[in-house]
């Protein structure tokens, strides 16, 4: 069975102490982790503090990004290896913001993931397309499919397994034009089948898969409804408590 997970990603938003607040305001609220995990992906700075604050919840606090050394000369890079000794075990990674404004390429994000699972860290996995596909229709989730074969490539079974893949439309981050709960569930479907492929119908079957993109309180059920989507990434409301628990409890 897939546990669902509705996951934030802050980016580069809130201070140390904005995000400690947040954690205490929302952390008695949240469901048990084996019916619907929450998470909560936060600015390297905070998220020790975070961790602290949330510890006895079922809240889980990811990274934004780590590298793919686990230590050495690498001057403003965050160690996988360090994240998962000071109890942070998820990390975002493949970003459409760190592929466009930092020039992140899948073989870069292929390194990463395989050094988070090498850490122990569960990976979630972006893979987005452009609004130049969009527009050729056919081909968008072809192409986002073919970003998944590139991220994943060399995982055996028991890594795909800890790894969580969030299909996120670039032209849905943050434009508040969000897929609608069926375009979101065809690209989730495609990239299941794609794993399928790779690896097999149990592994497929087991793996998360994830809708990123102008989620919001108003269309979370909607999505979290599909068979295909295990859960949702969300960026600007998760920024919000009232809003991420109003996602949290579609
Ligand atoms: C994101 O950053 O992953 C995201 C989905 O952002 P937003 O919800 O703001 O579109």
């Amino acid at each position: 069975m897939r546990i669902p997970i509705i996951a934030g990603n802050w980016k580069m938003h809130k201070t140390v102490a904005e995000a400690v607040a947040f954690v205490n305001q929302v952390k008695d609220q949240l469901p048990p982790a084996d019916q619907l995990q929450t998470a909560l992906a936060a600015p390297t700075l905070s998220l020790v503090p975070m961790v602290q604050a949330a510890a006895g919840s079922p809240l889980k606090v990811m990274a934004e990004n780590c590298y793919y050394q686990d230590e050495g000369a690498y001057t403003g890079e965050t160690s996988p290896y360090a994240l998962y000794q000071a109890g942070i075990h998820h990390v975002i990674l493949g970003h459409s913001e760190r592929r466009n404004y930092f020039h992140e390429d899948d073989e870069l994000i292929n390194k990463k993931v395989k050094a988070a699972l090498r850490n122990g860290l569960c990976p979630i996995v972006c893979c987005d397309d452009t609004m130049a596909r969009r527009i050729a229709a056919d081909d968008k989730i072809h192409w986002a499919v073919n970003r998944i074969l590139a991220d994943l490539k060399g995982l055996n079974e028991a890594d795909i397994c800890n790894v969580t893949v969030a299909y996120e439309p670039s032209w849905a981050i943050g434009s508040g034009q969000s897929a609608d709960s069926d375009q979101a569930e065809e690209g989730c479907y495609l990239i299941r089948q794609t794993i399928n492929d790779m690896y097999g119908e149990d592994v497929a079957n087991n793996v998360r898969i994830l809708y990123g993109g102008s989620v919001t309180p108003a269309n979370a059920r909607a999505m979290m409804a599909k068979s295909d989507i295990d859960g949702v990434l969300v960026g600007t409301d998760s920024l919000d408590p009232r809003t991420f628990l109003e996602i949290v409890n579609h």
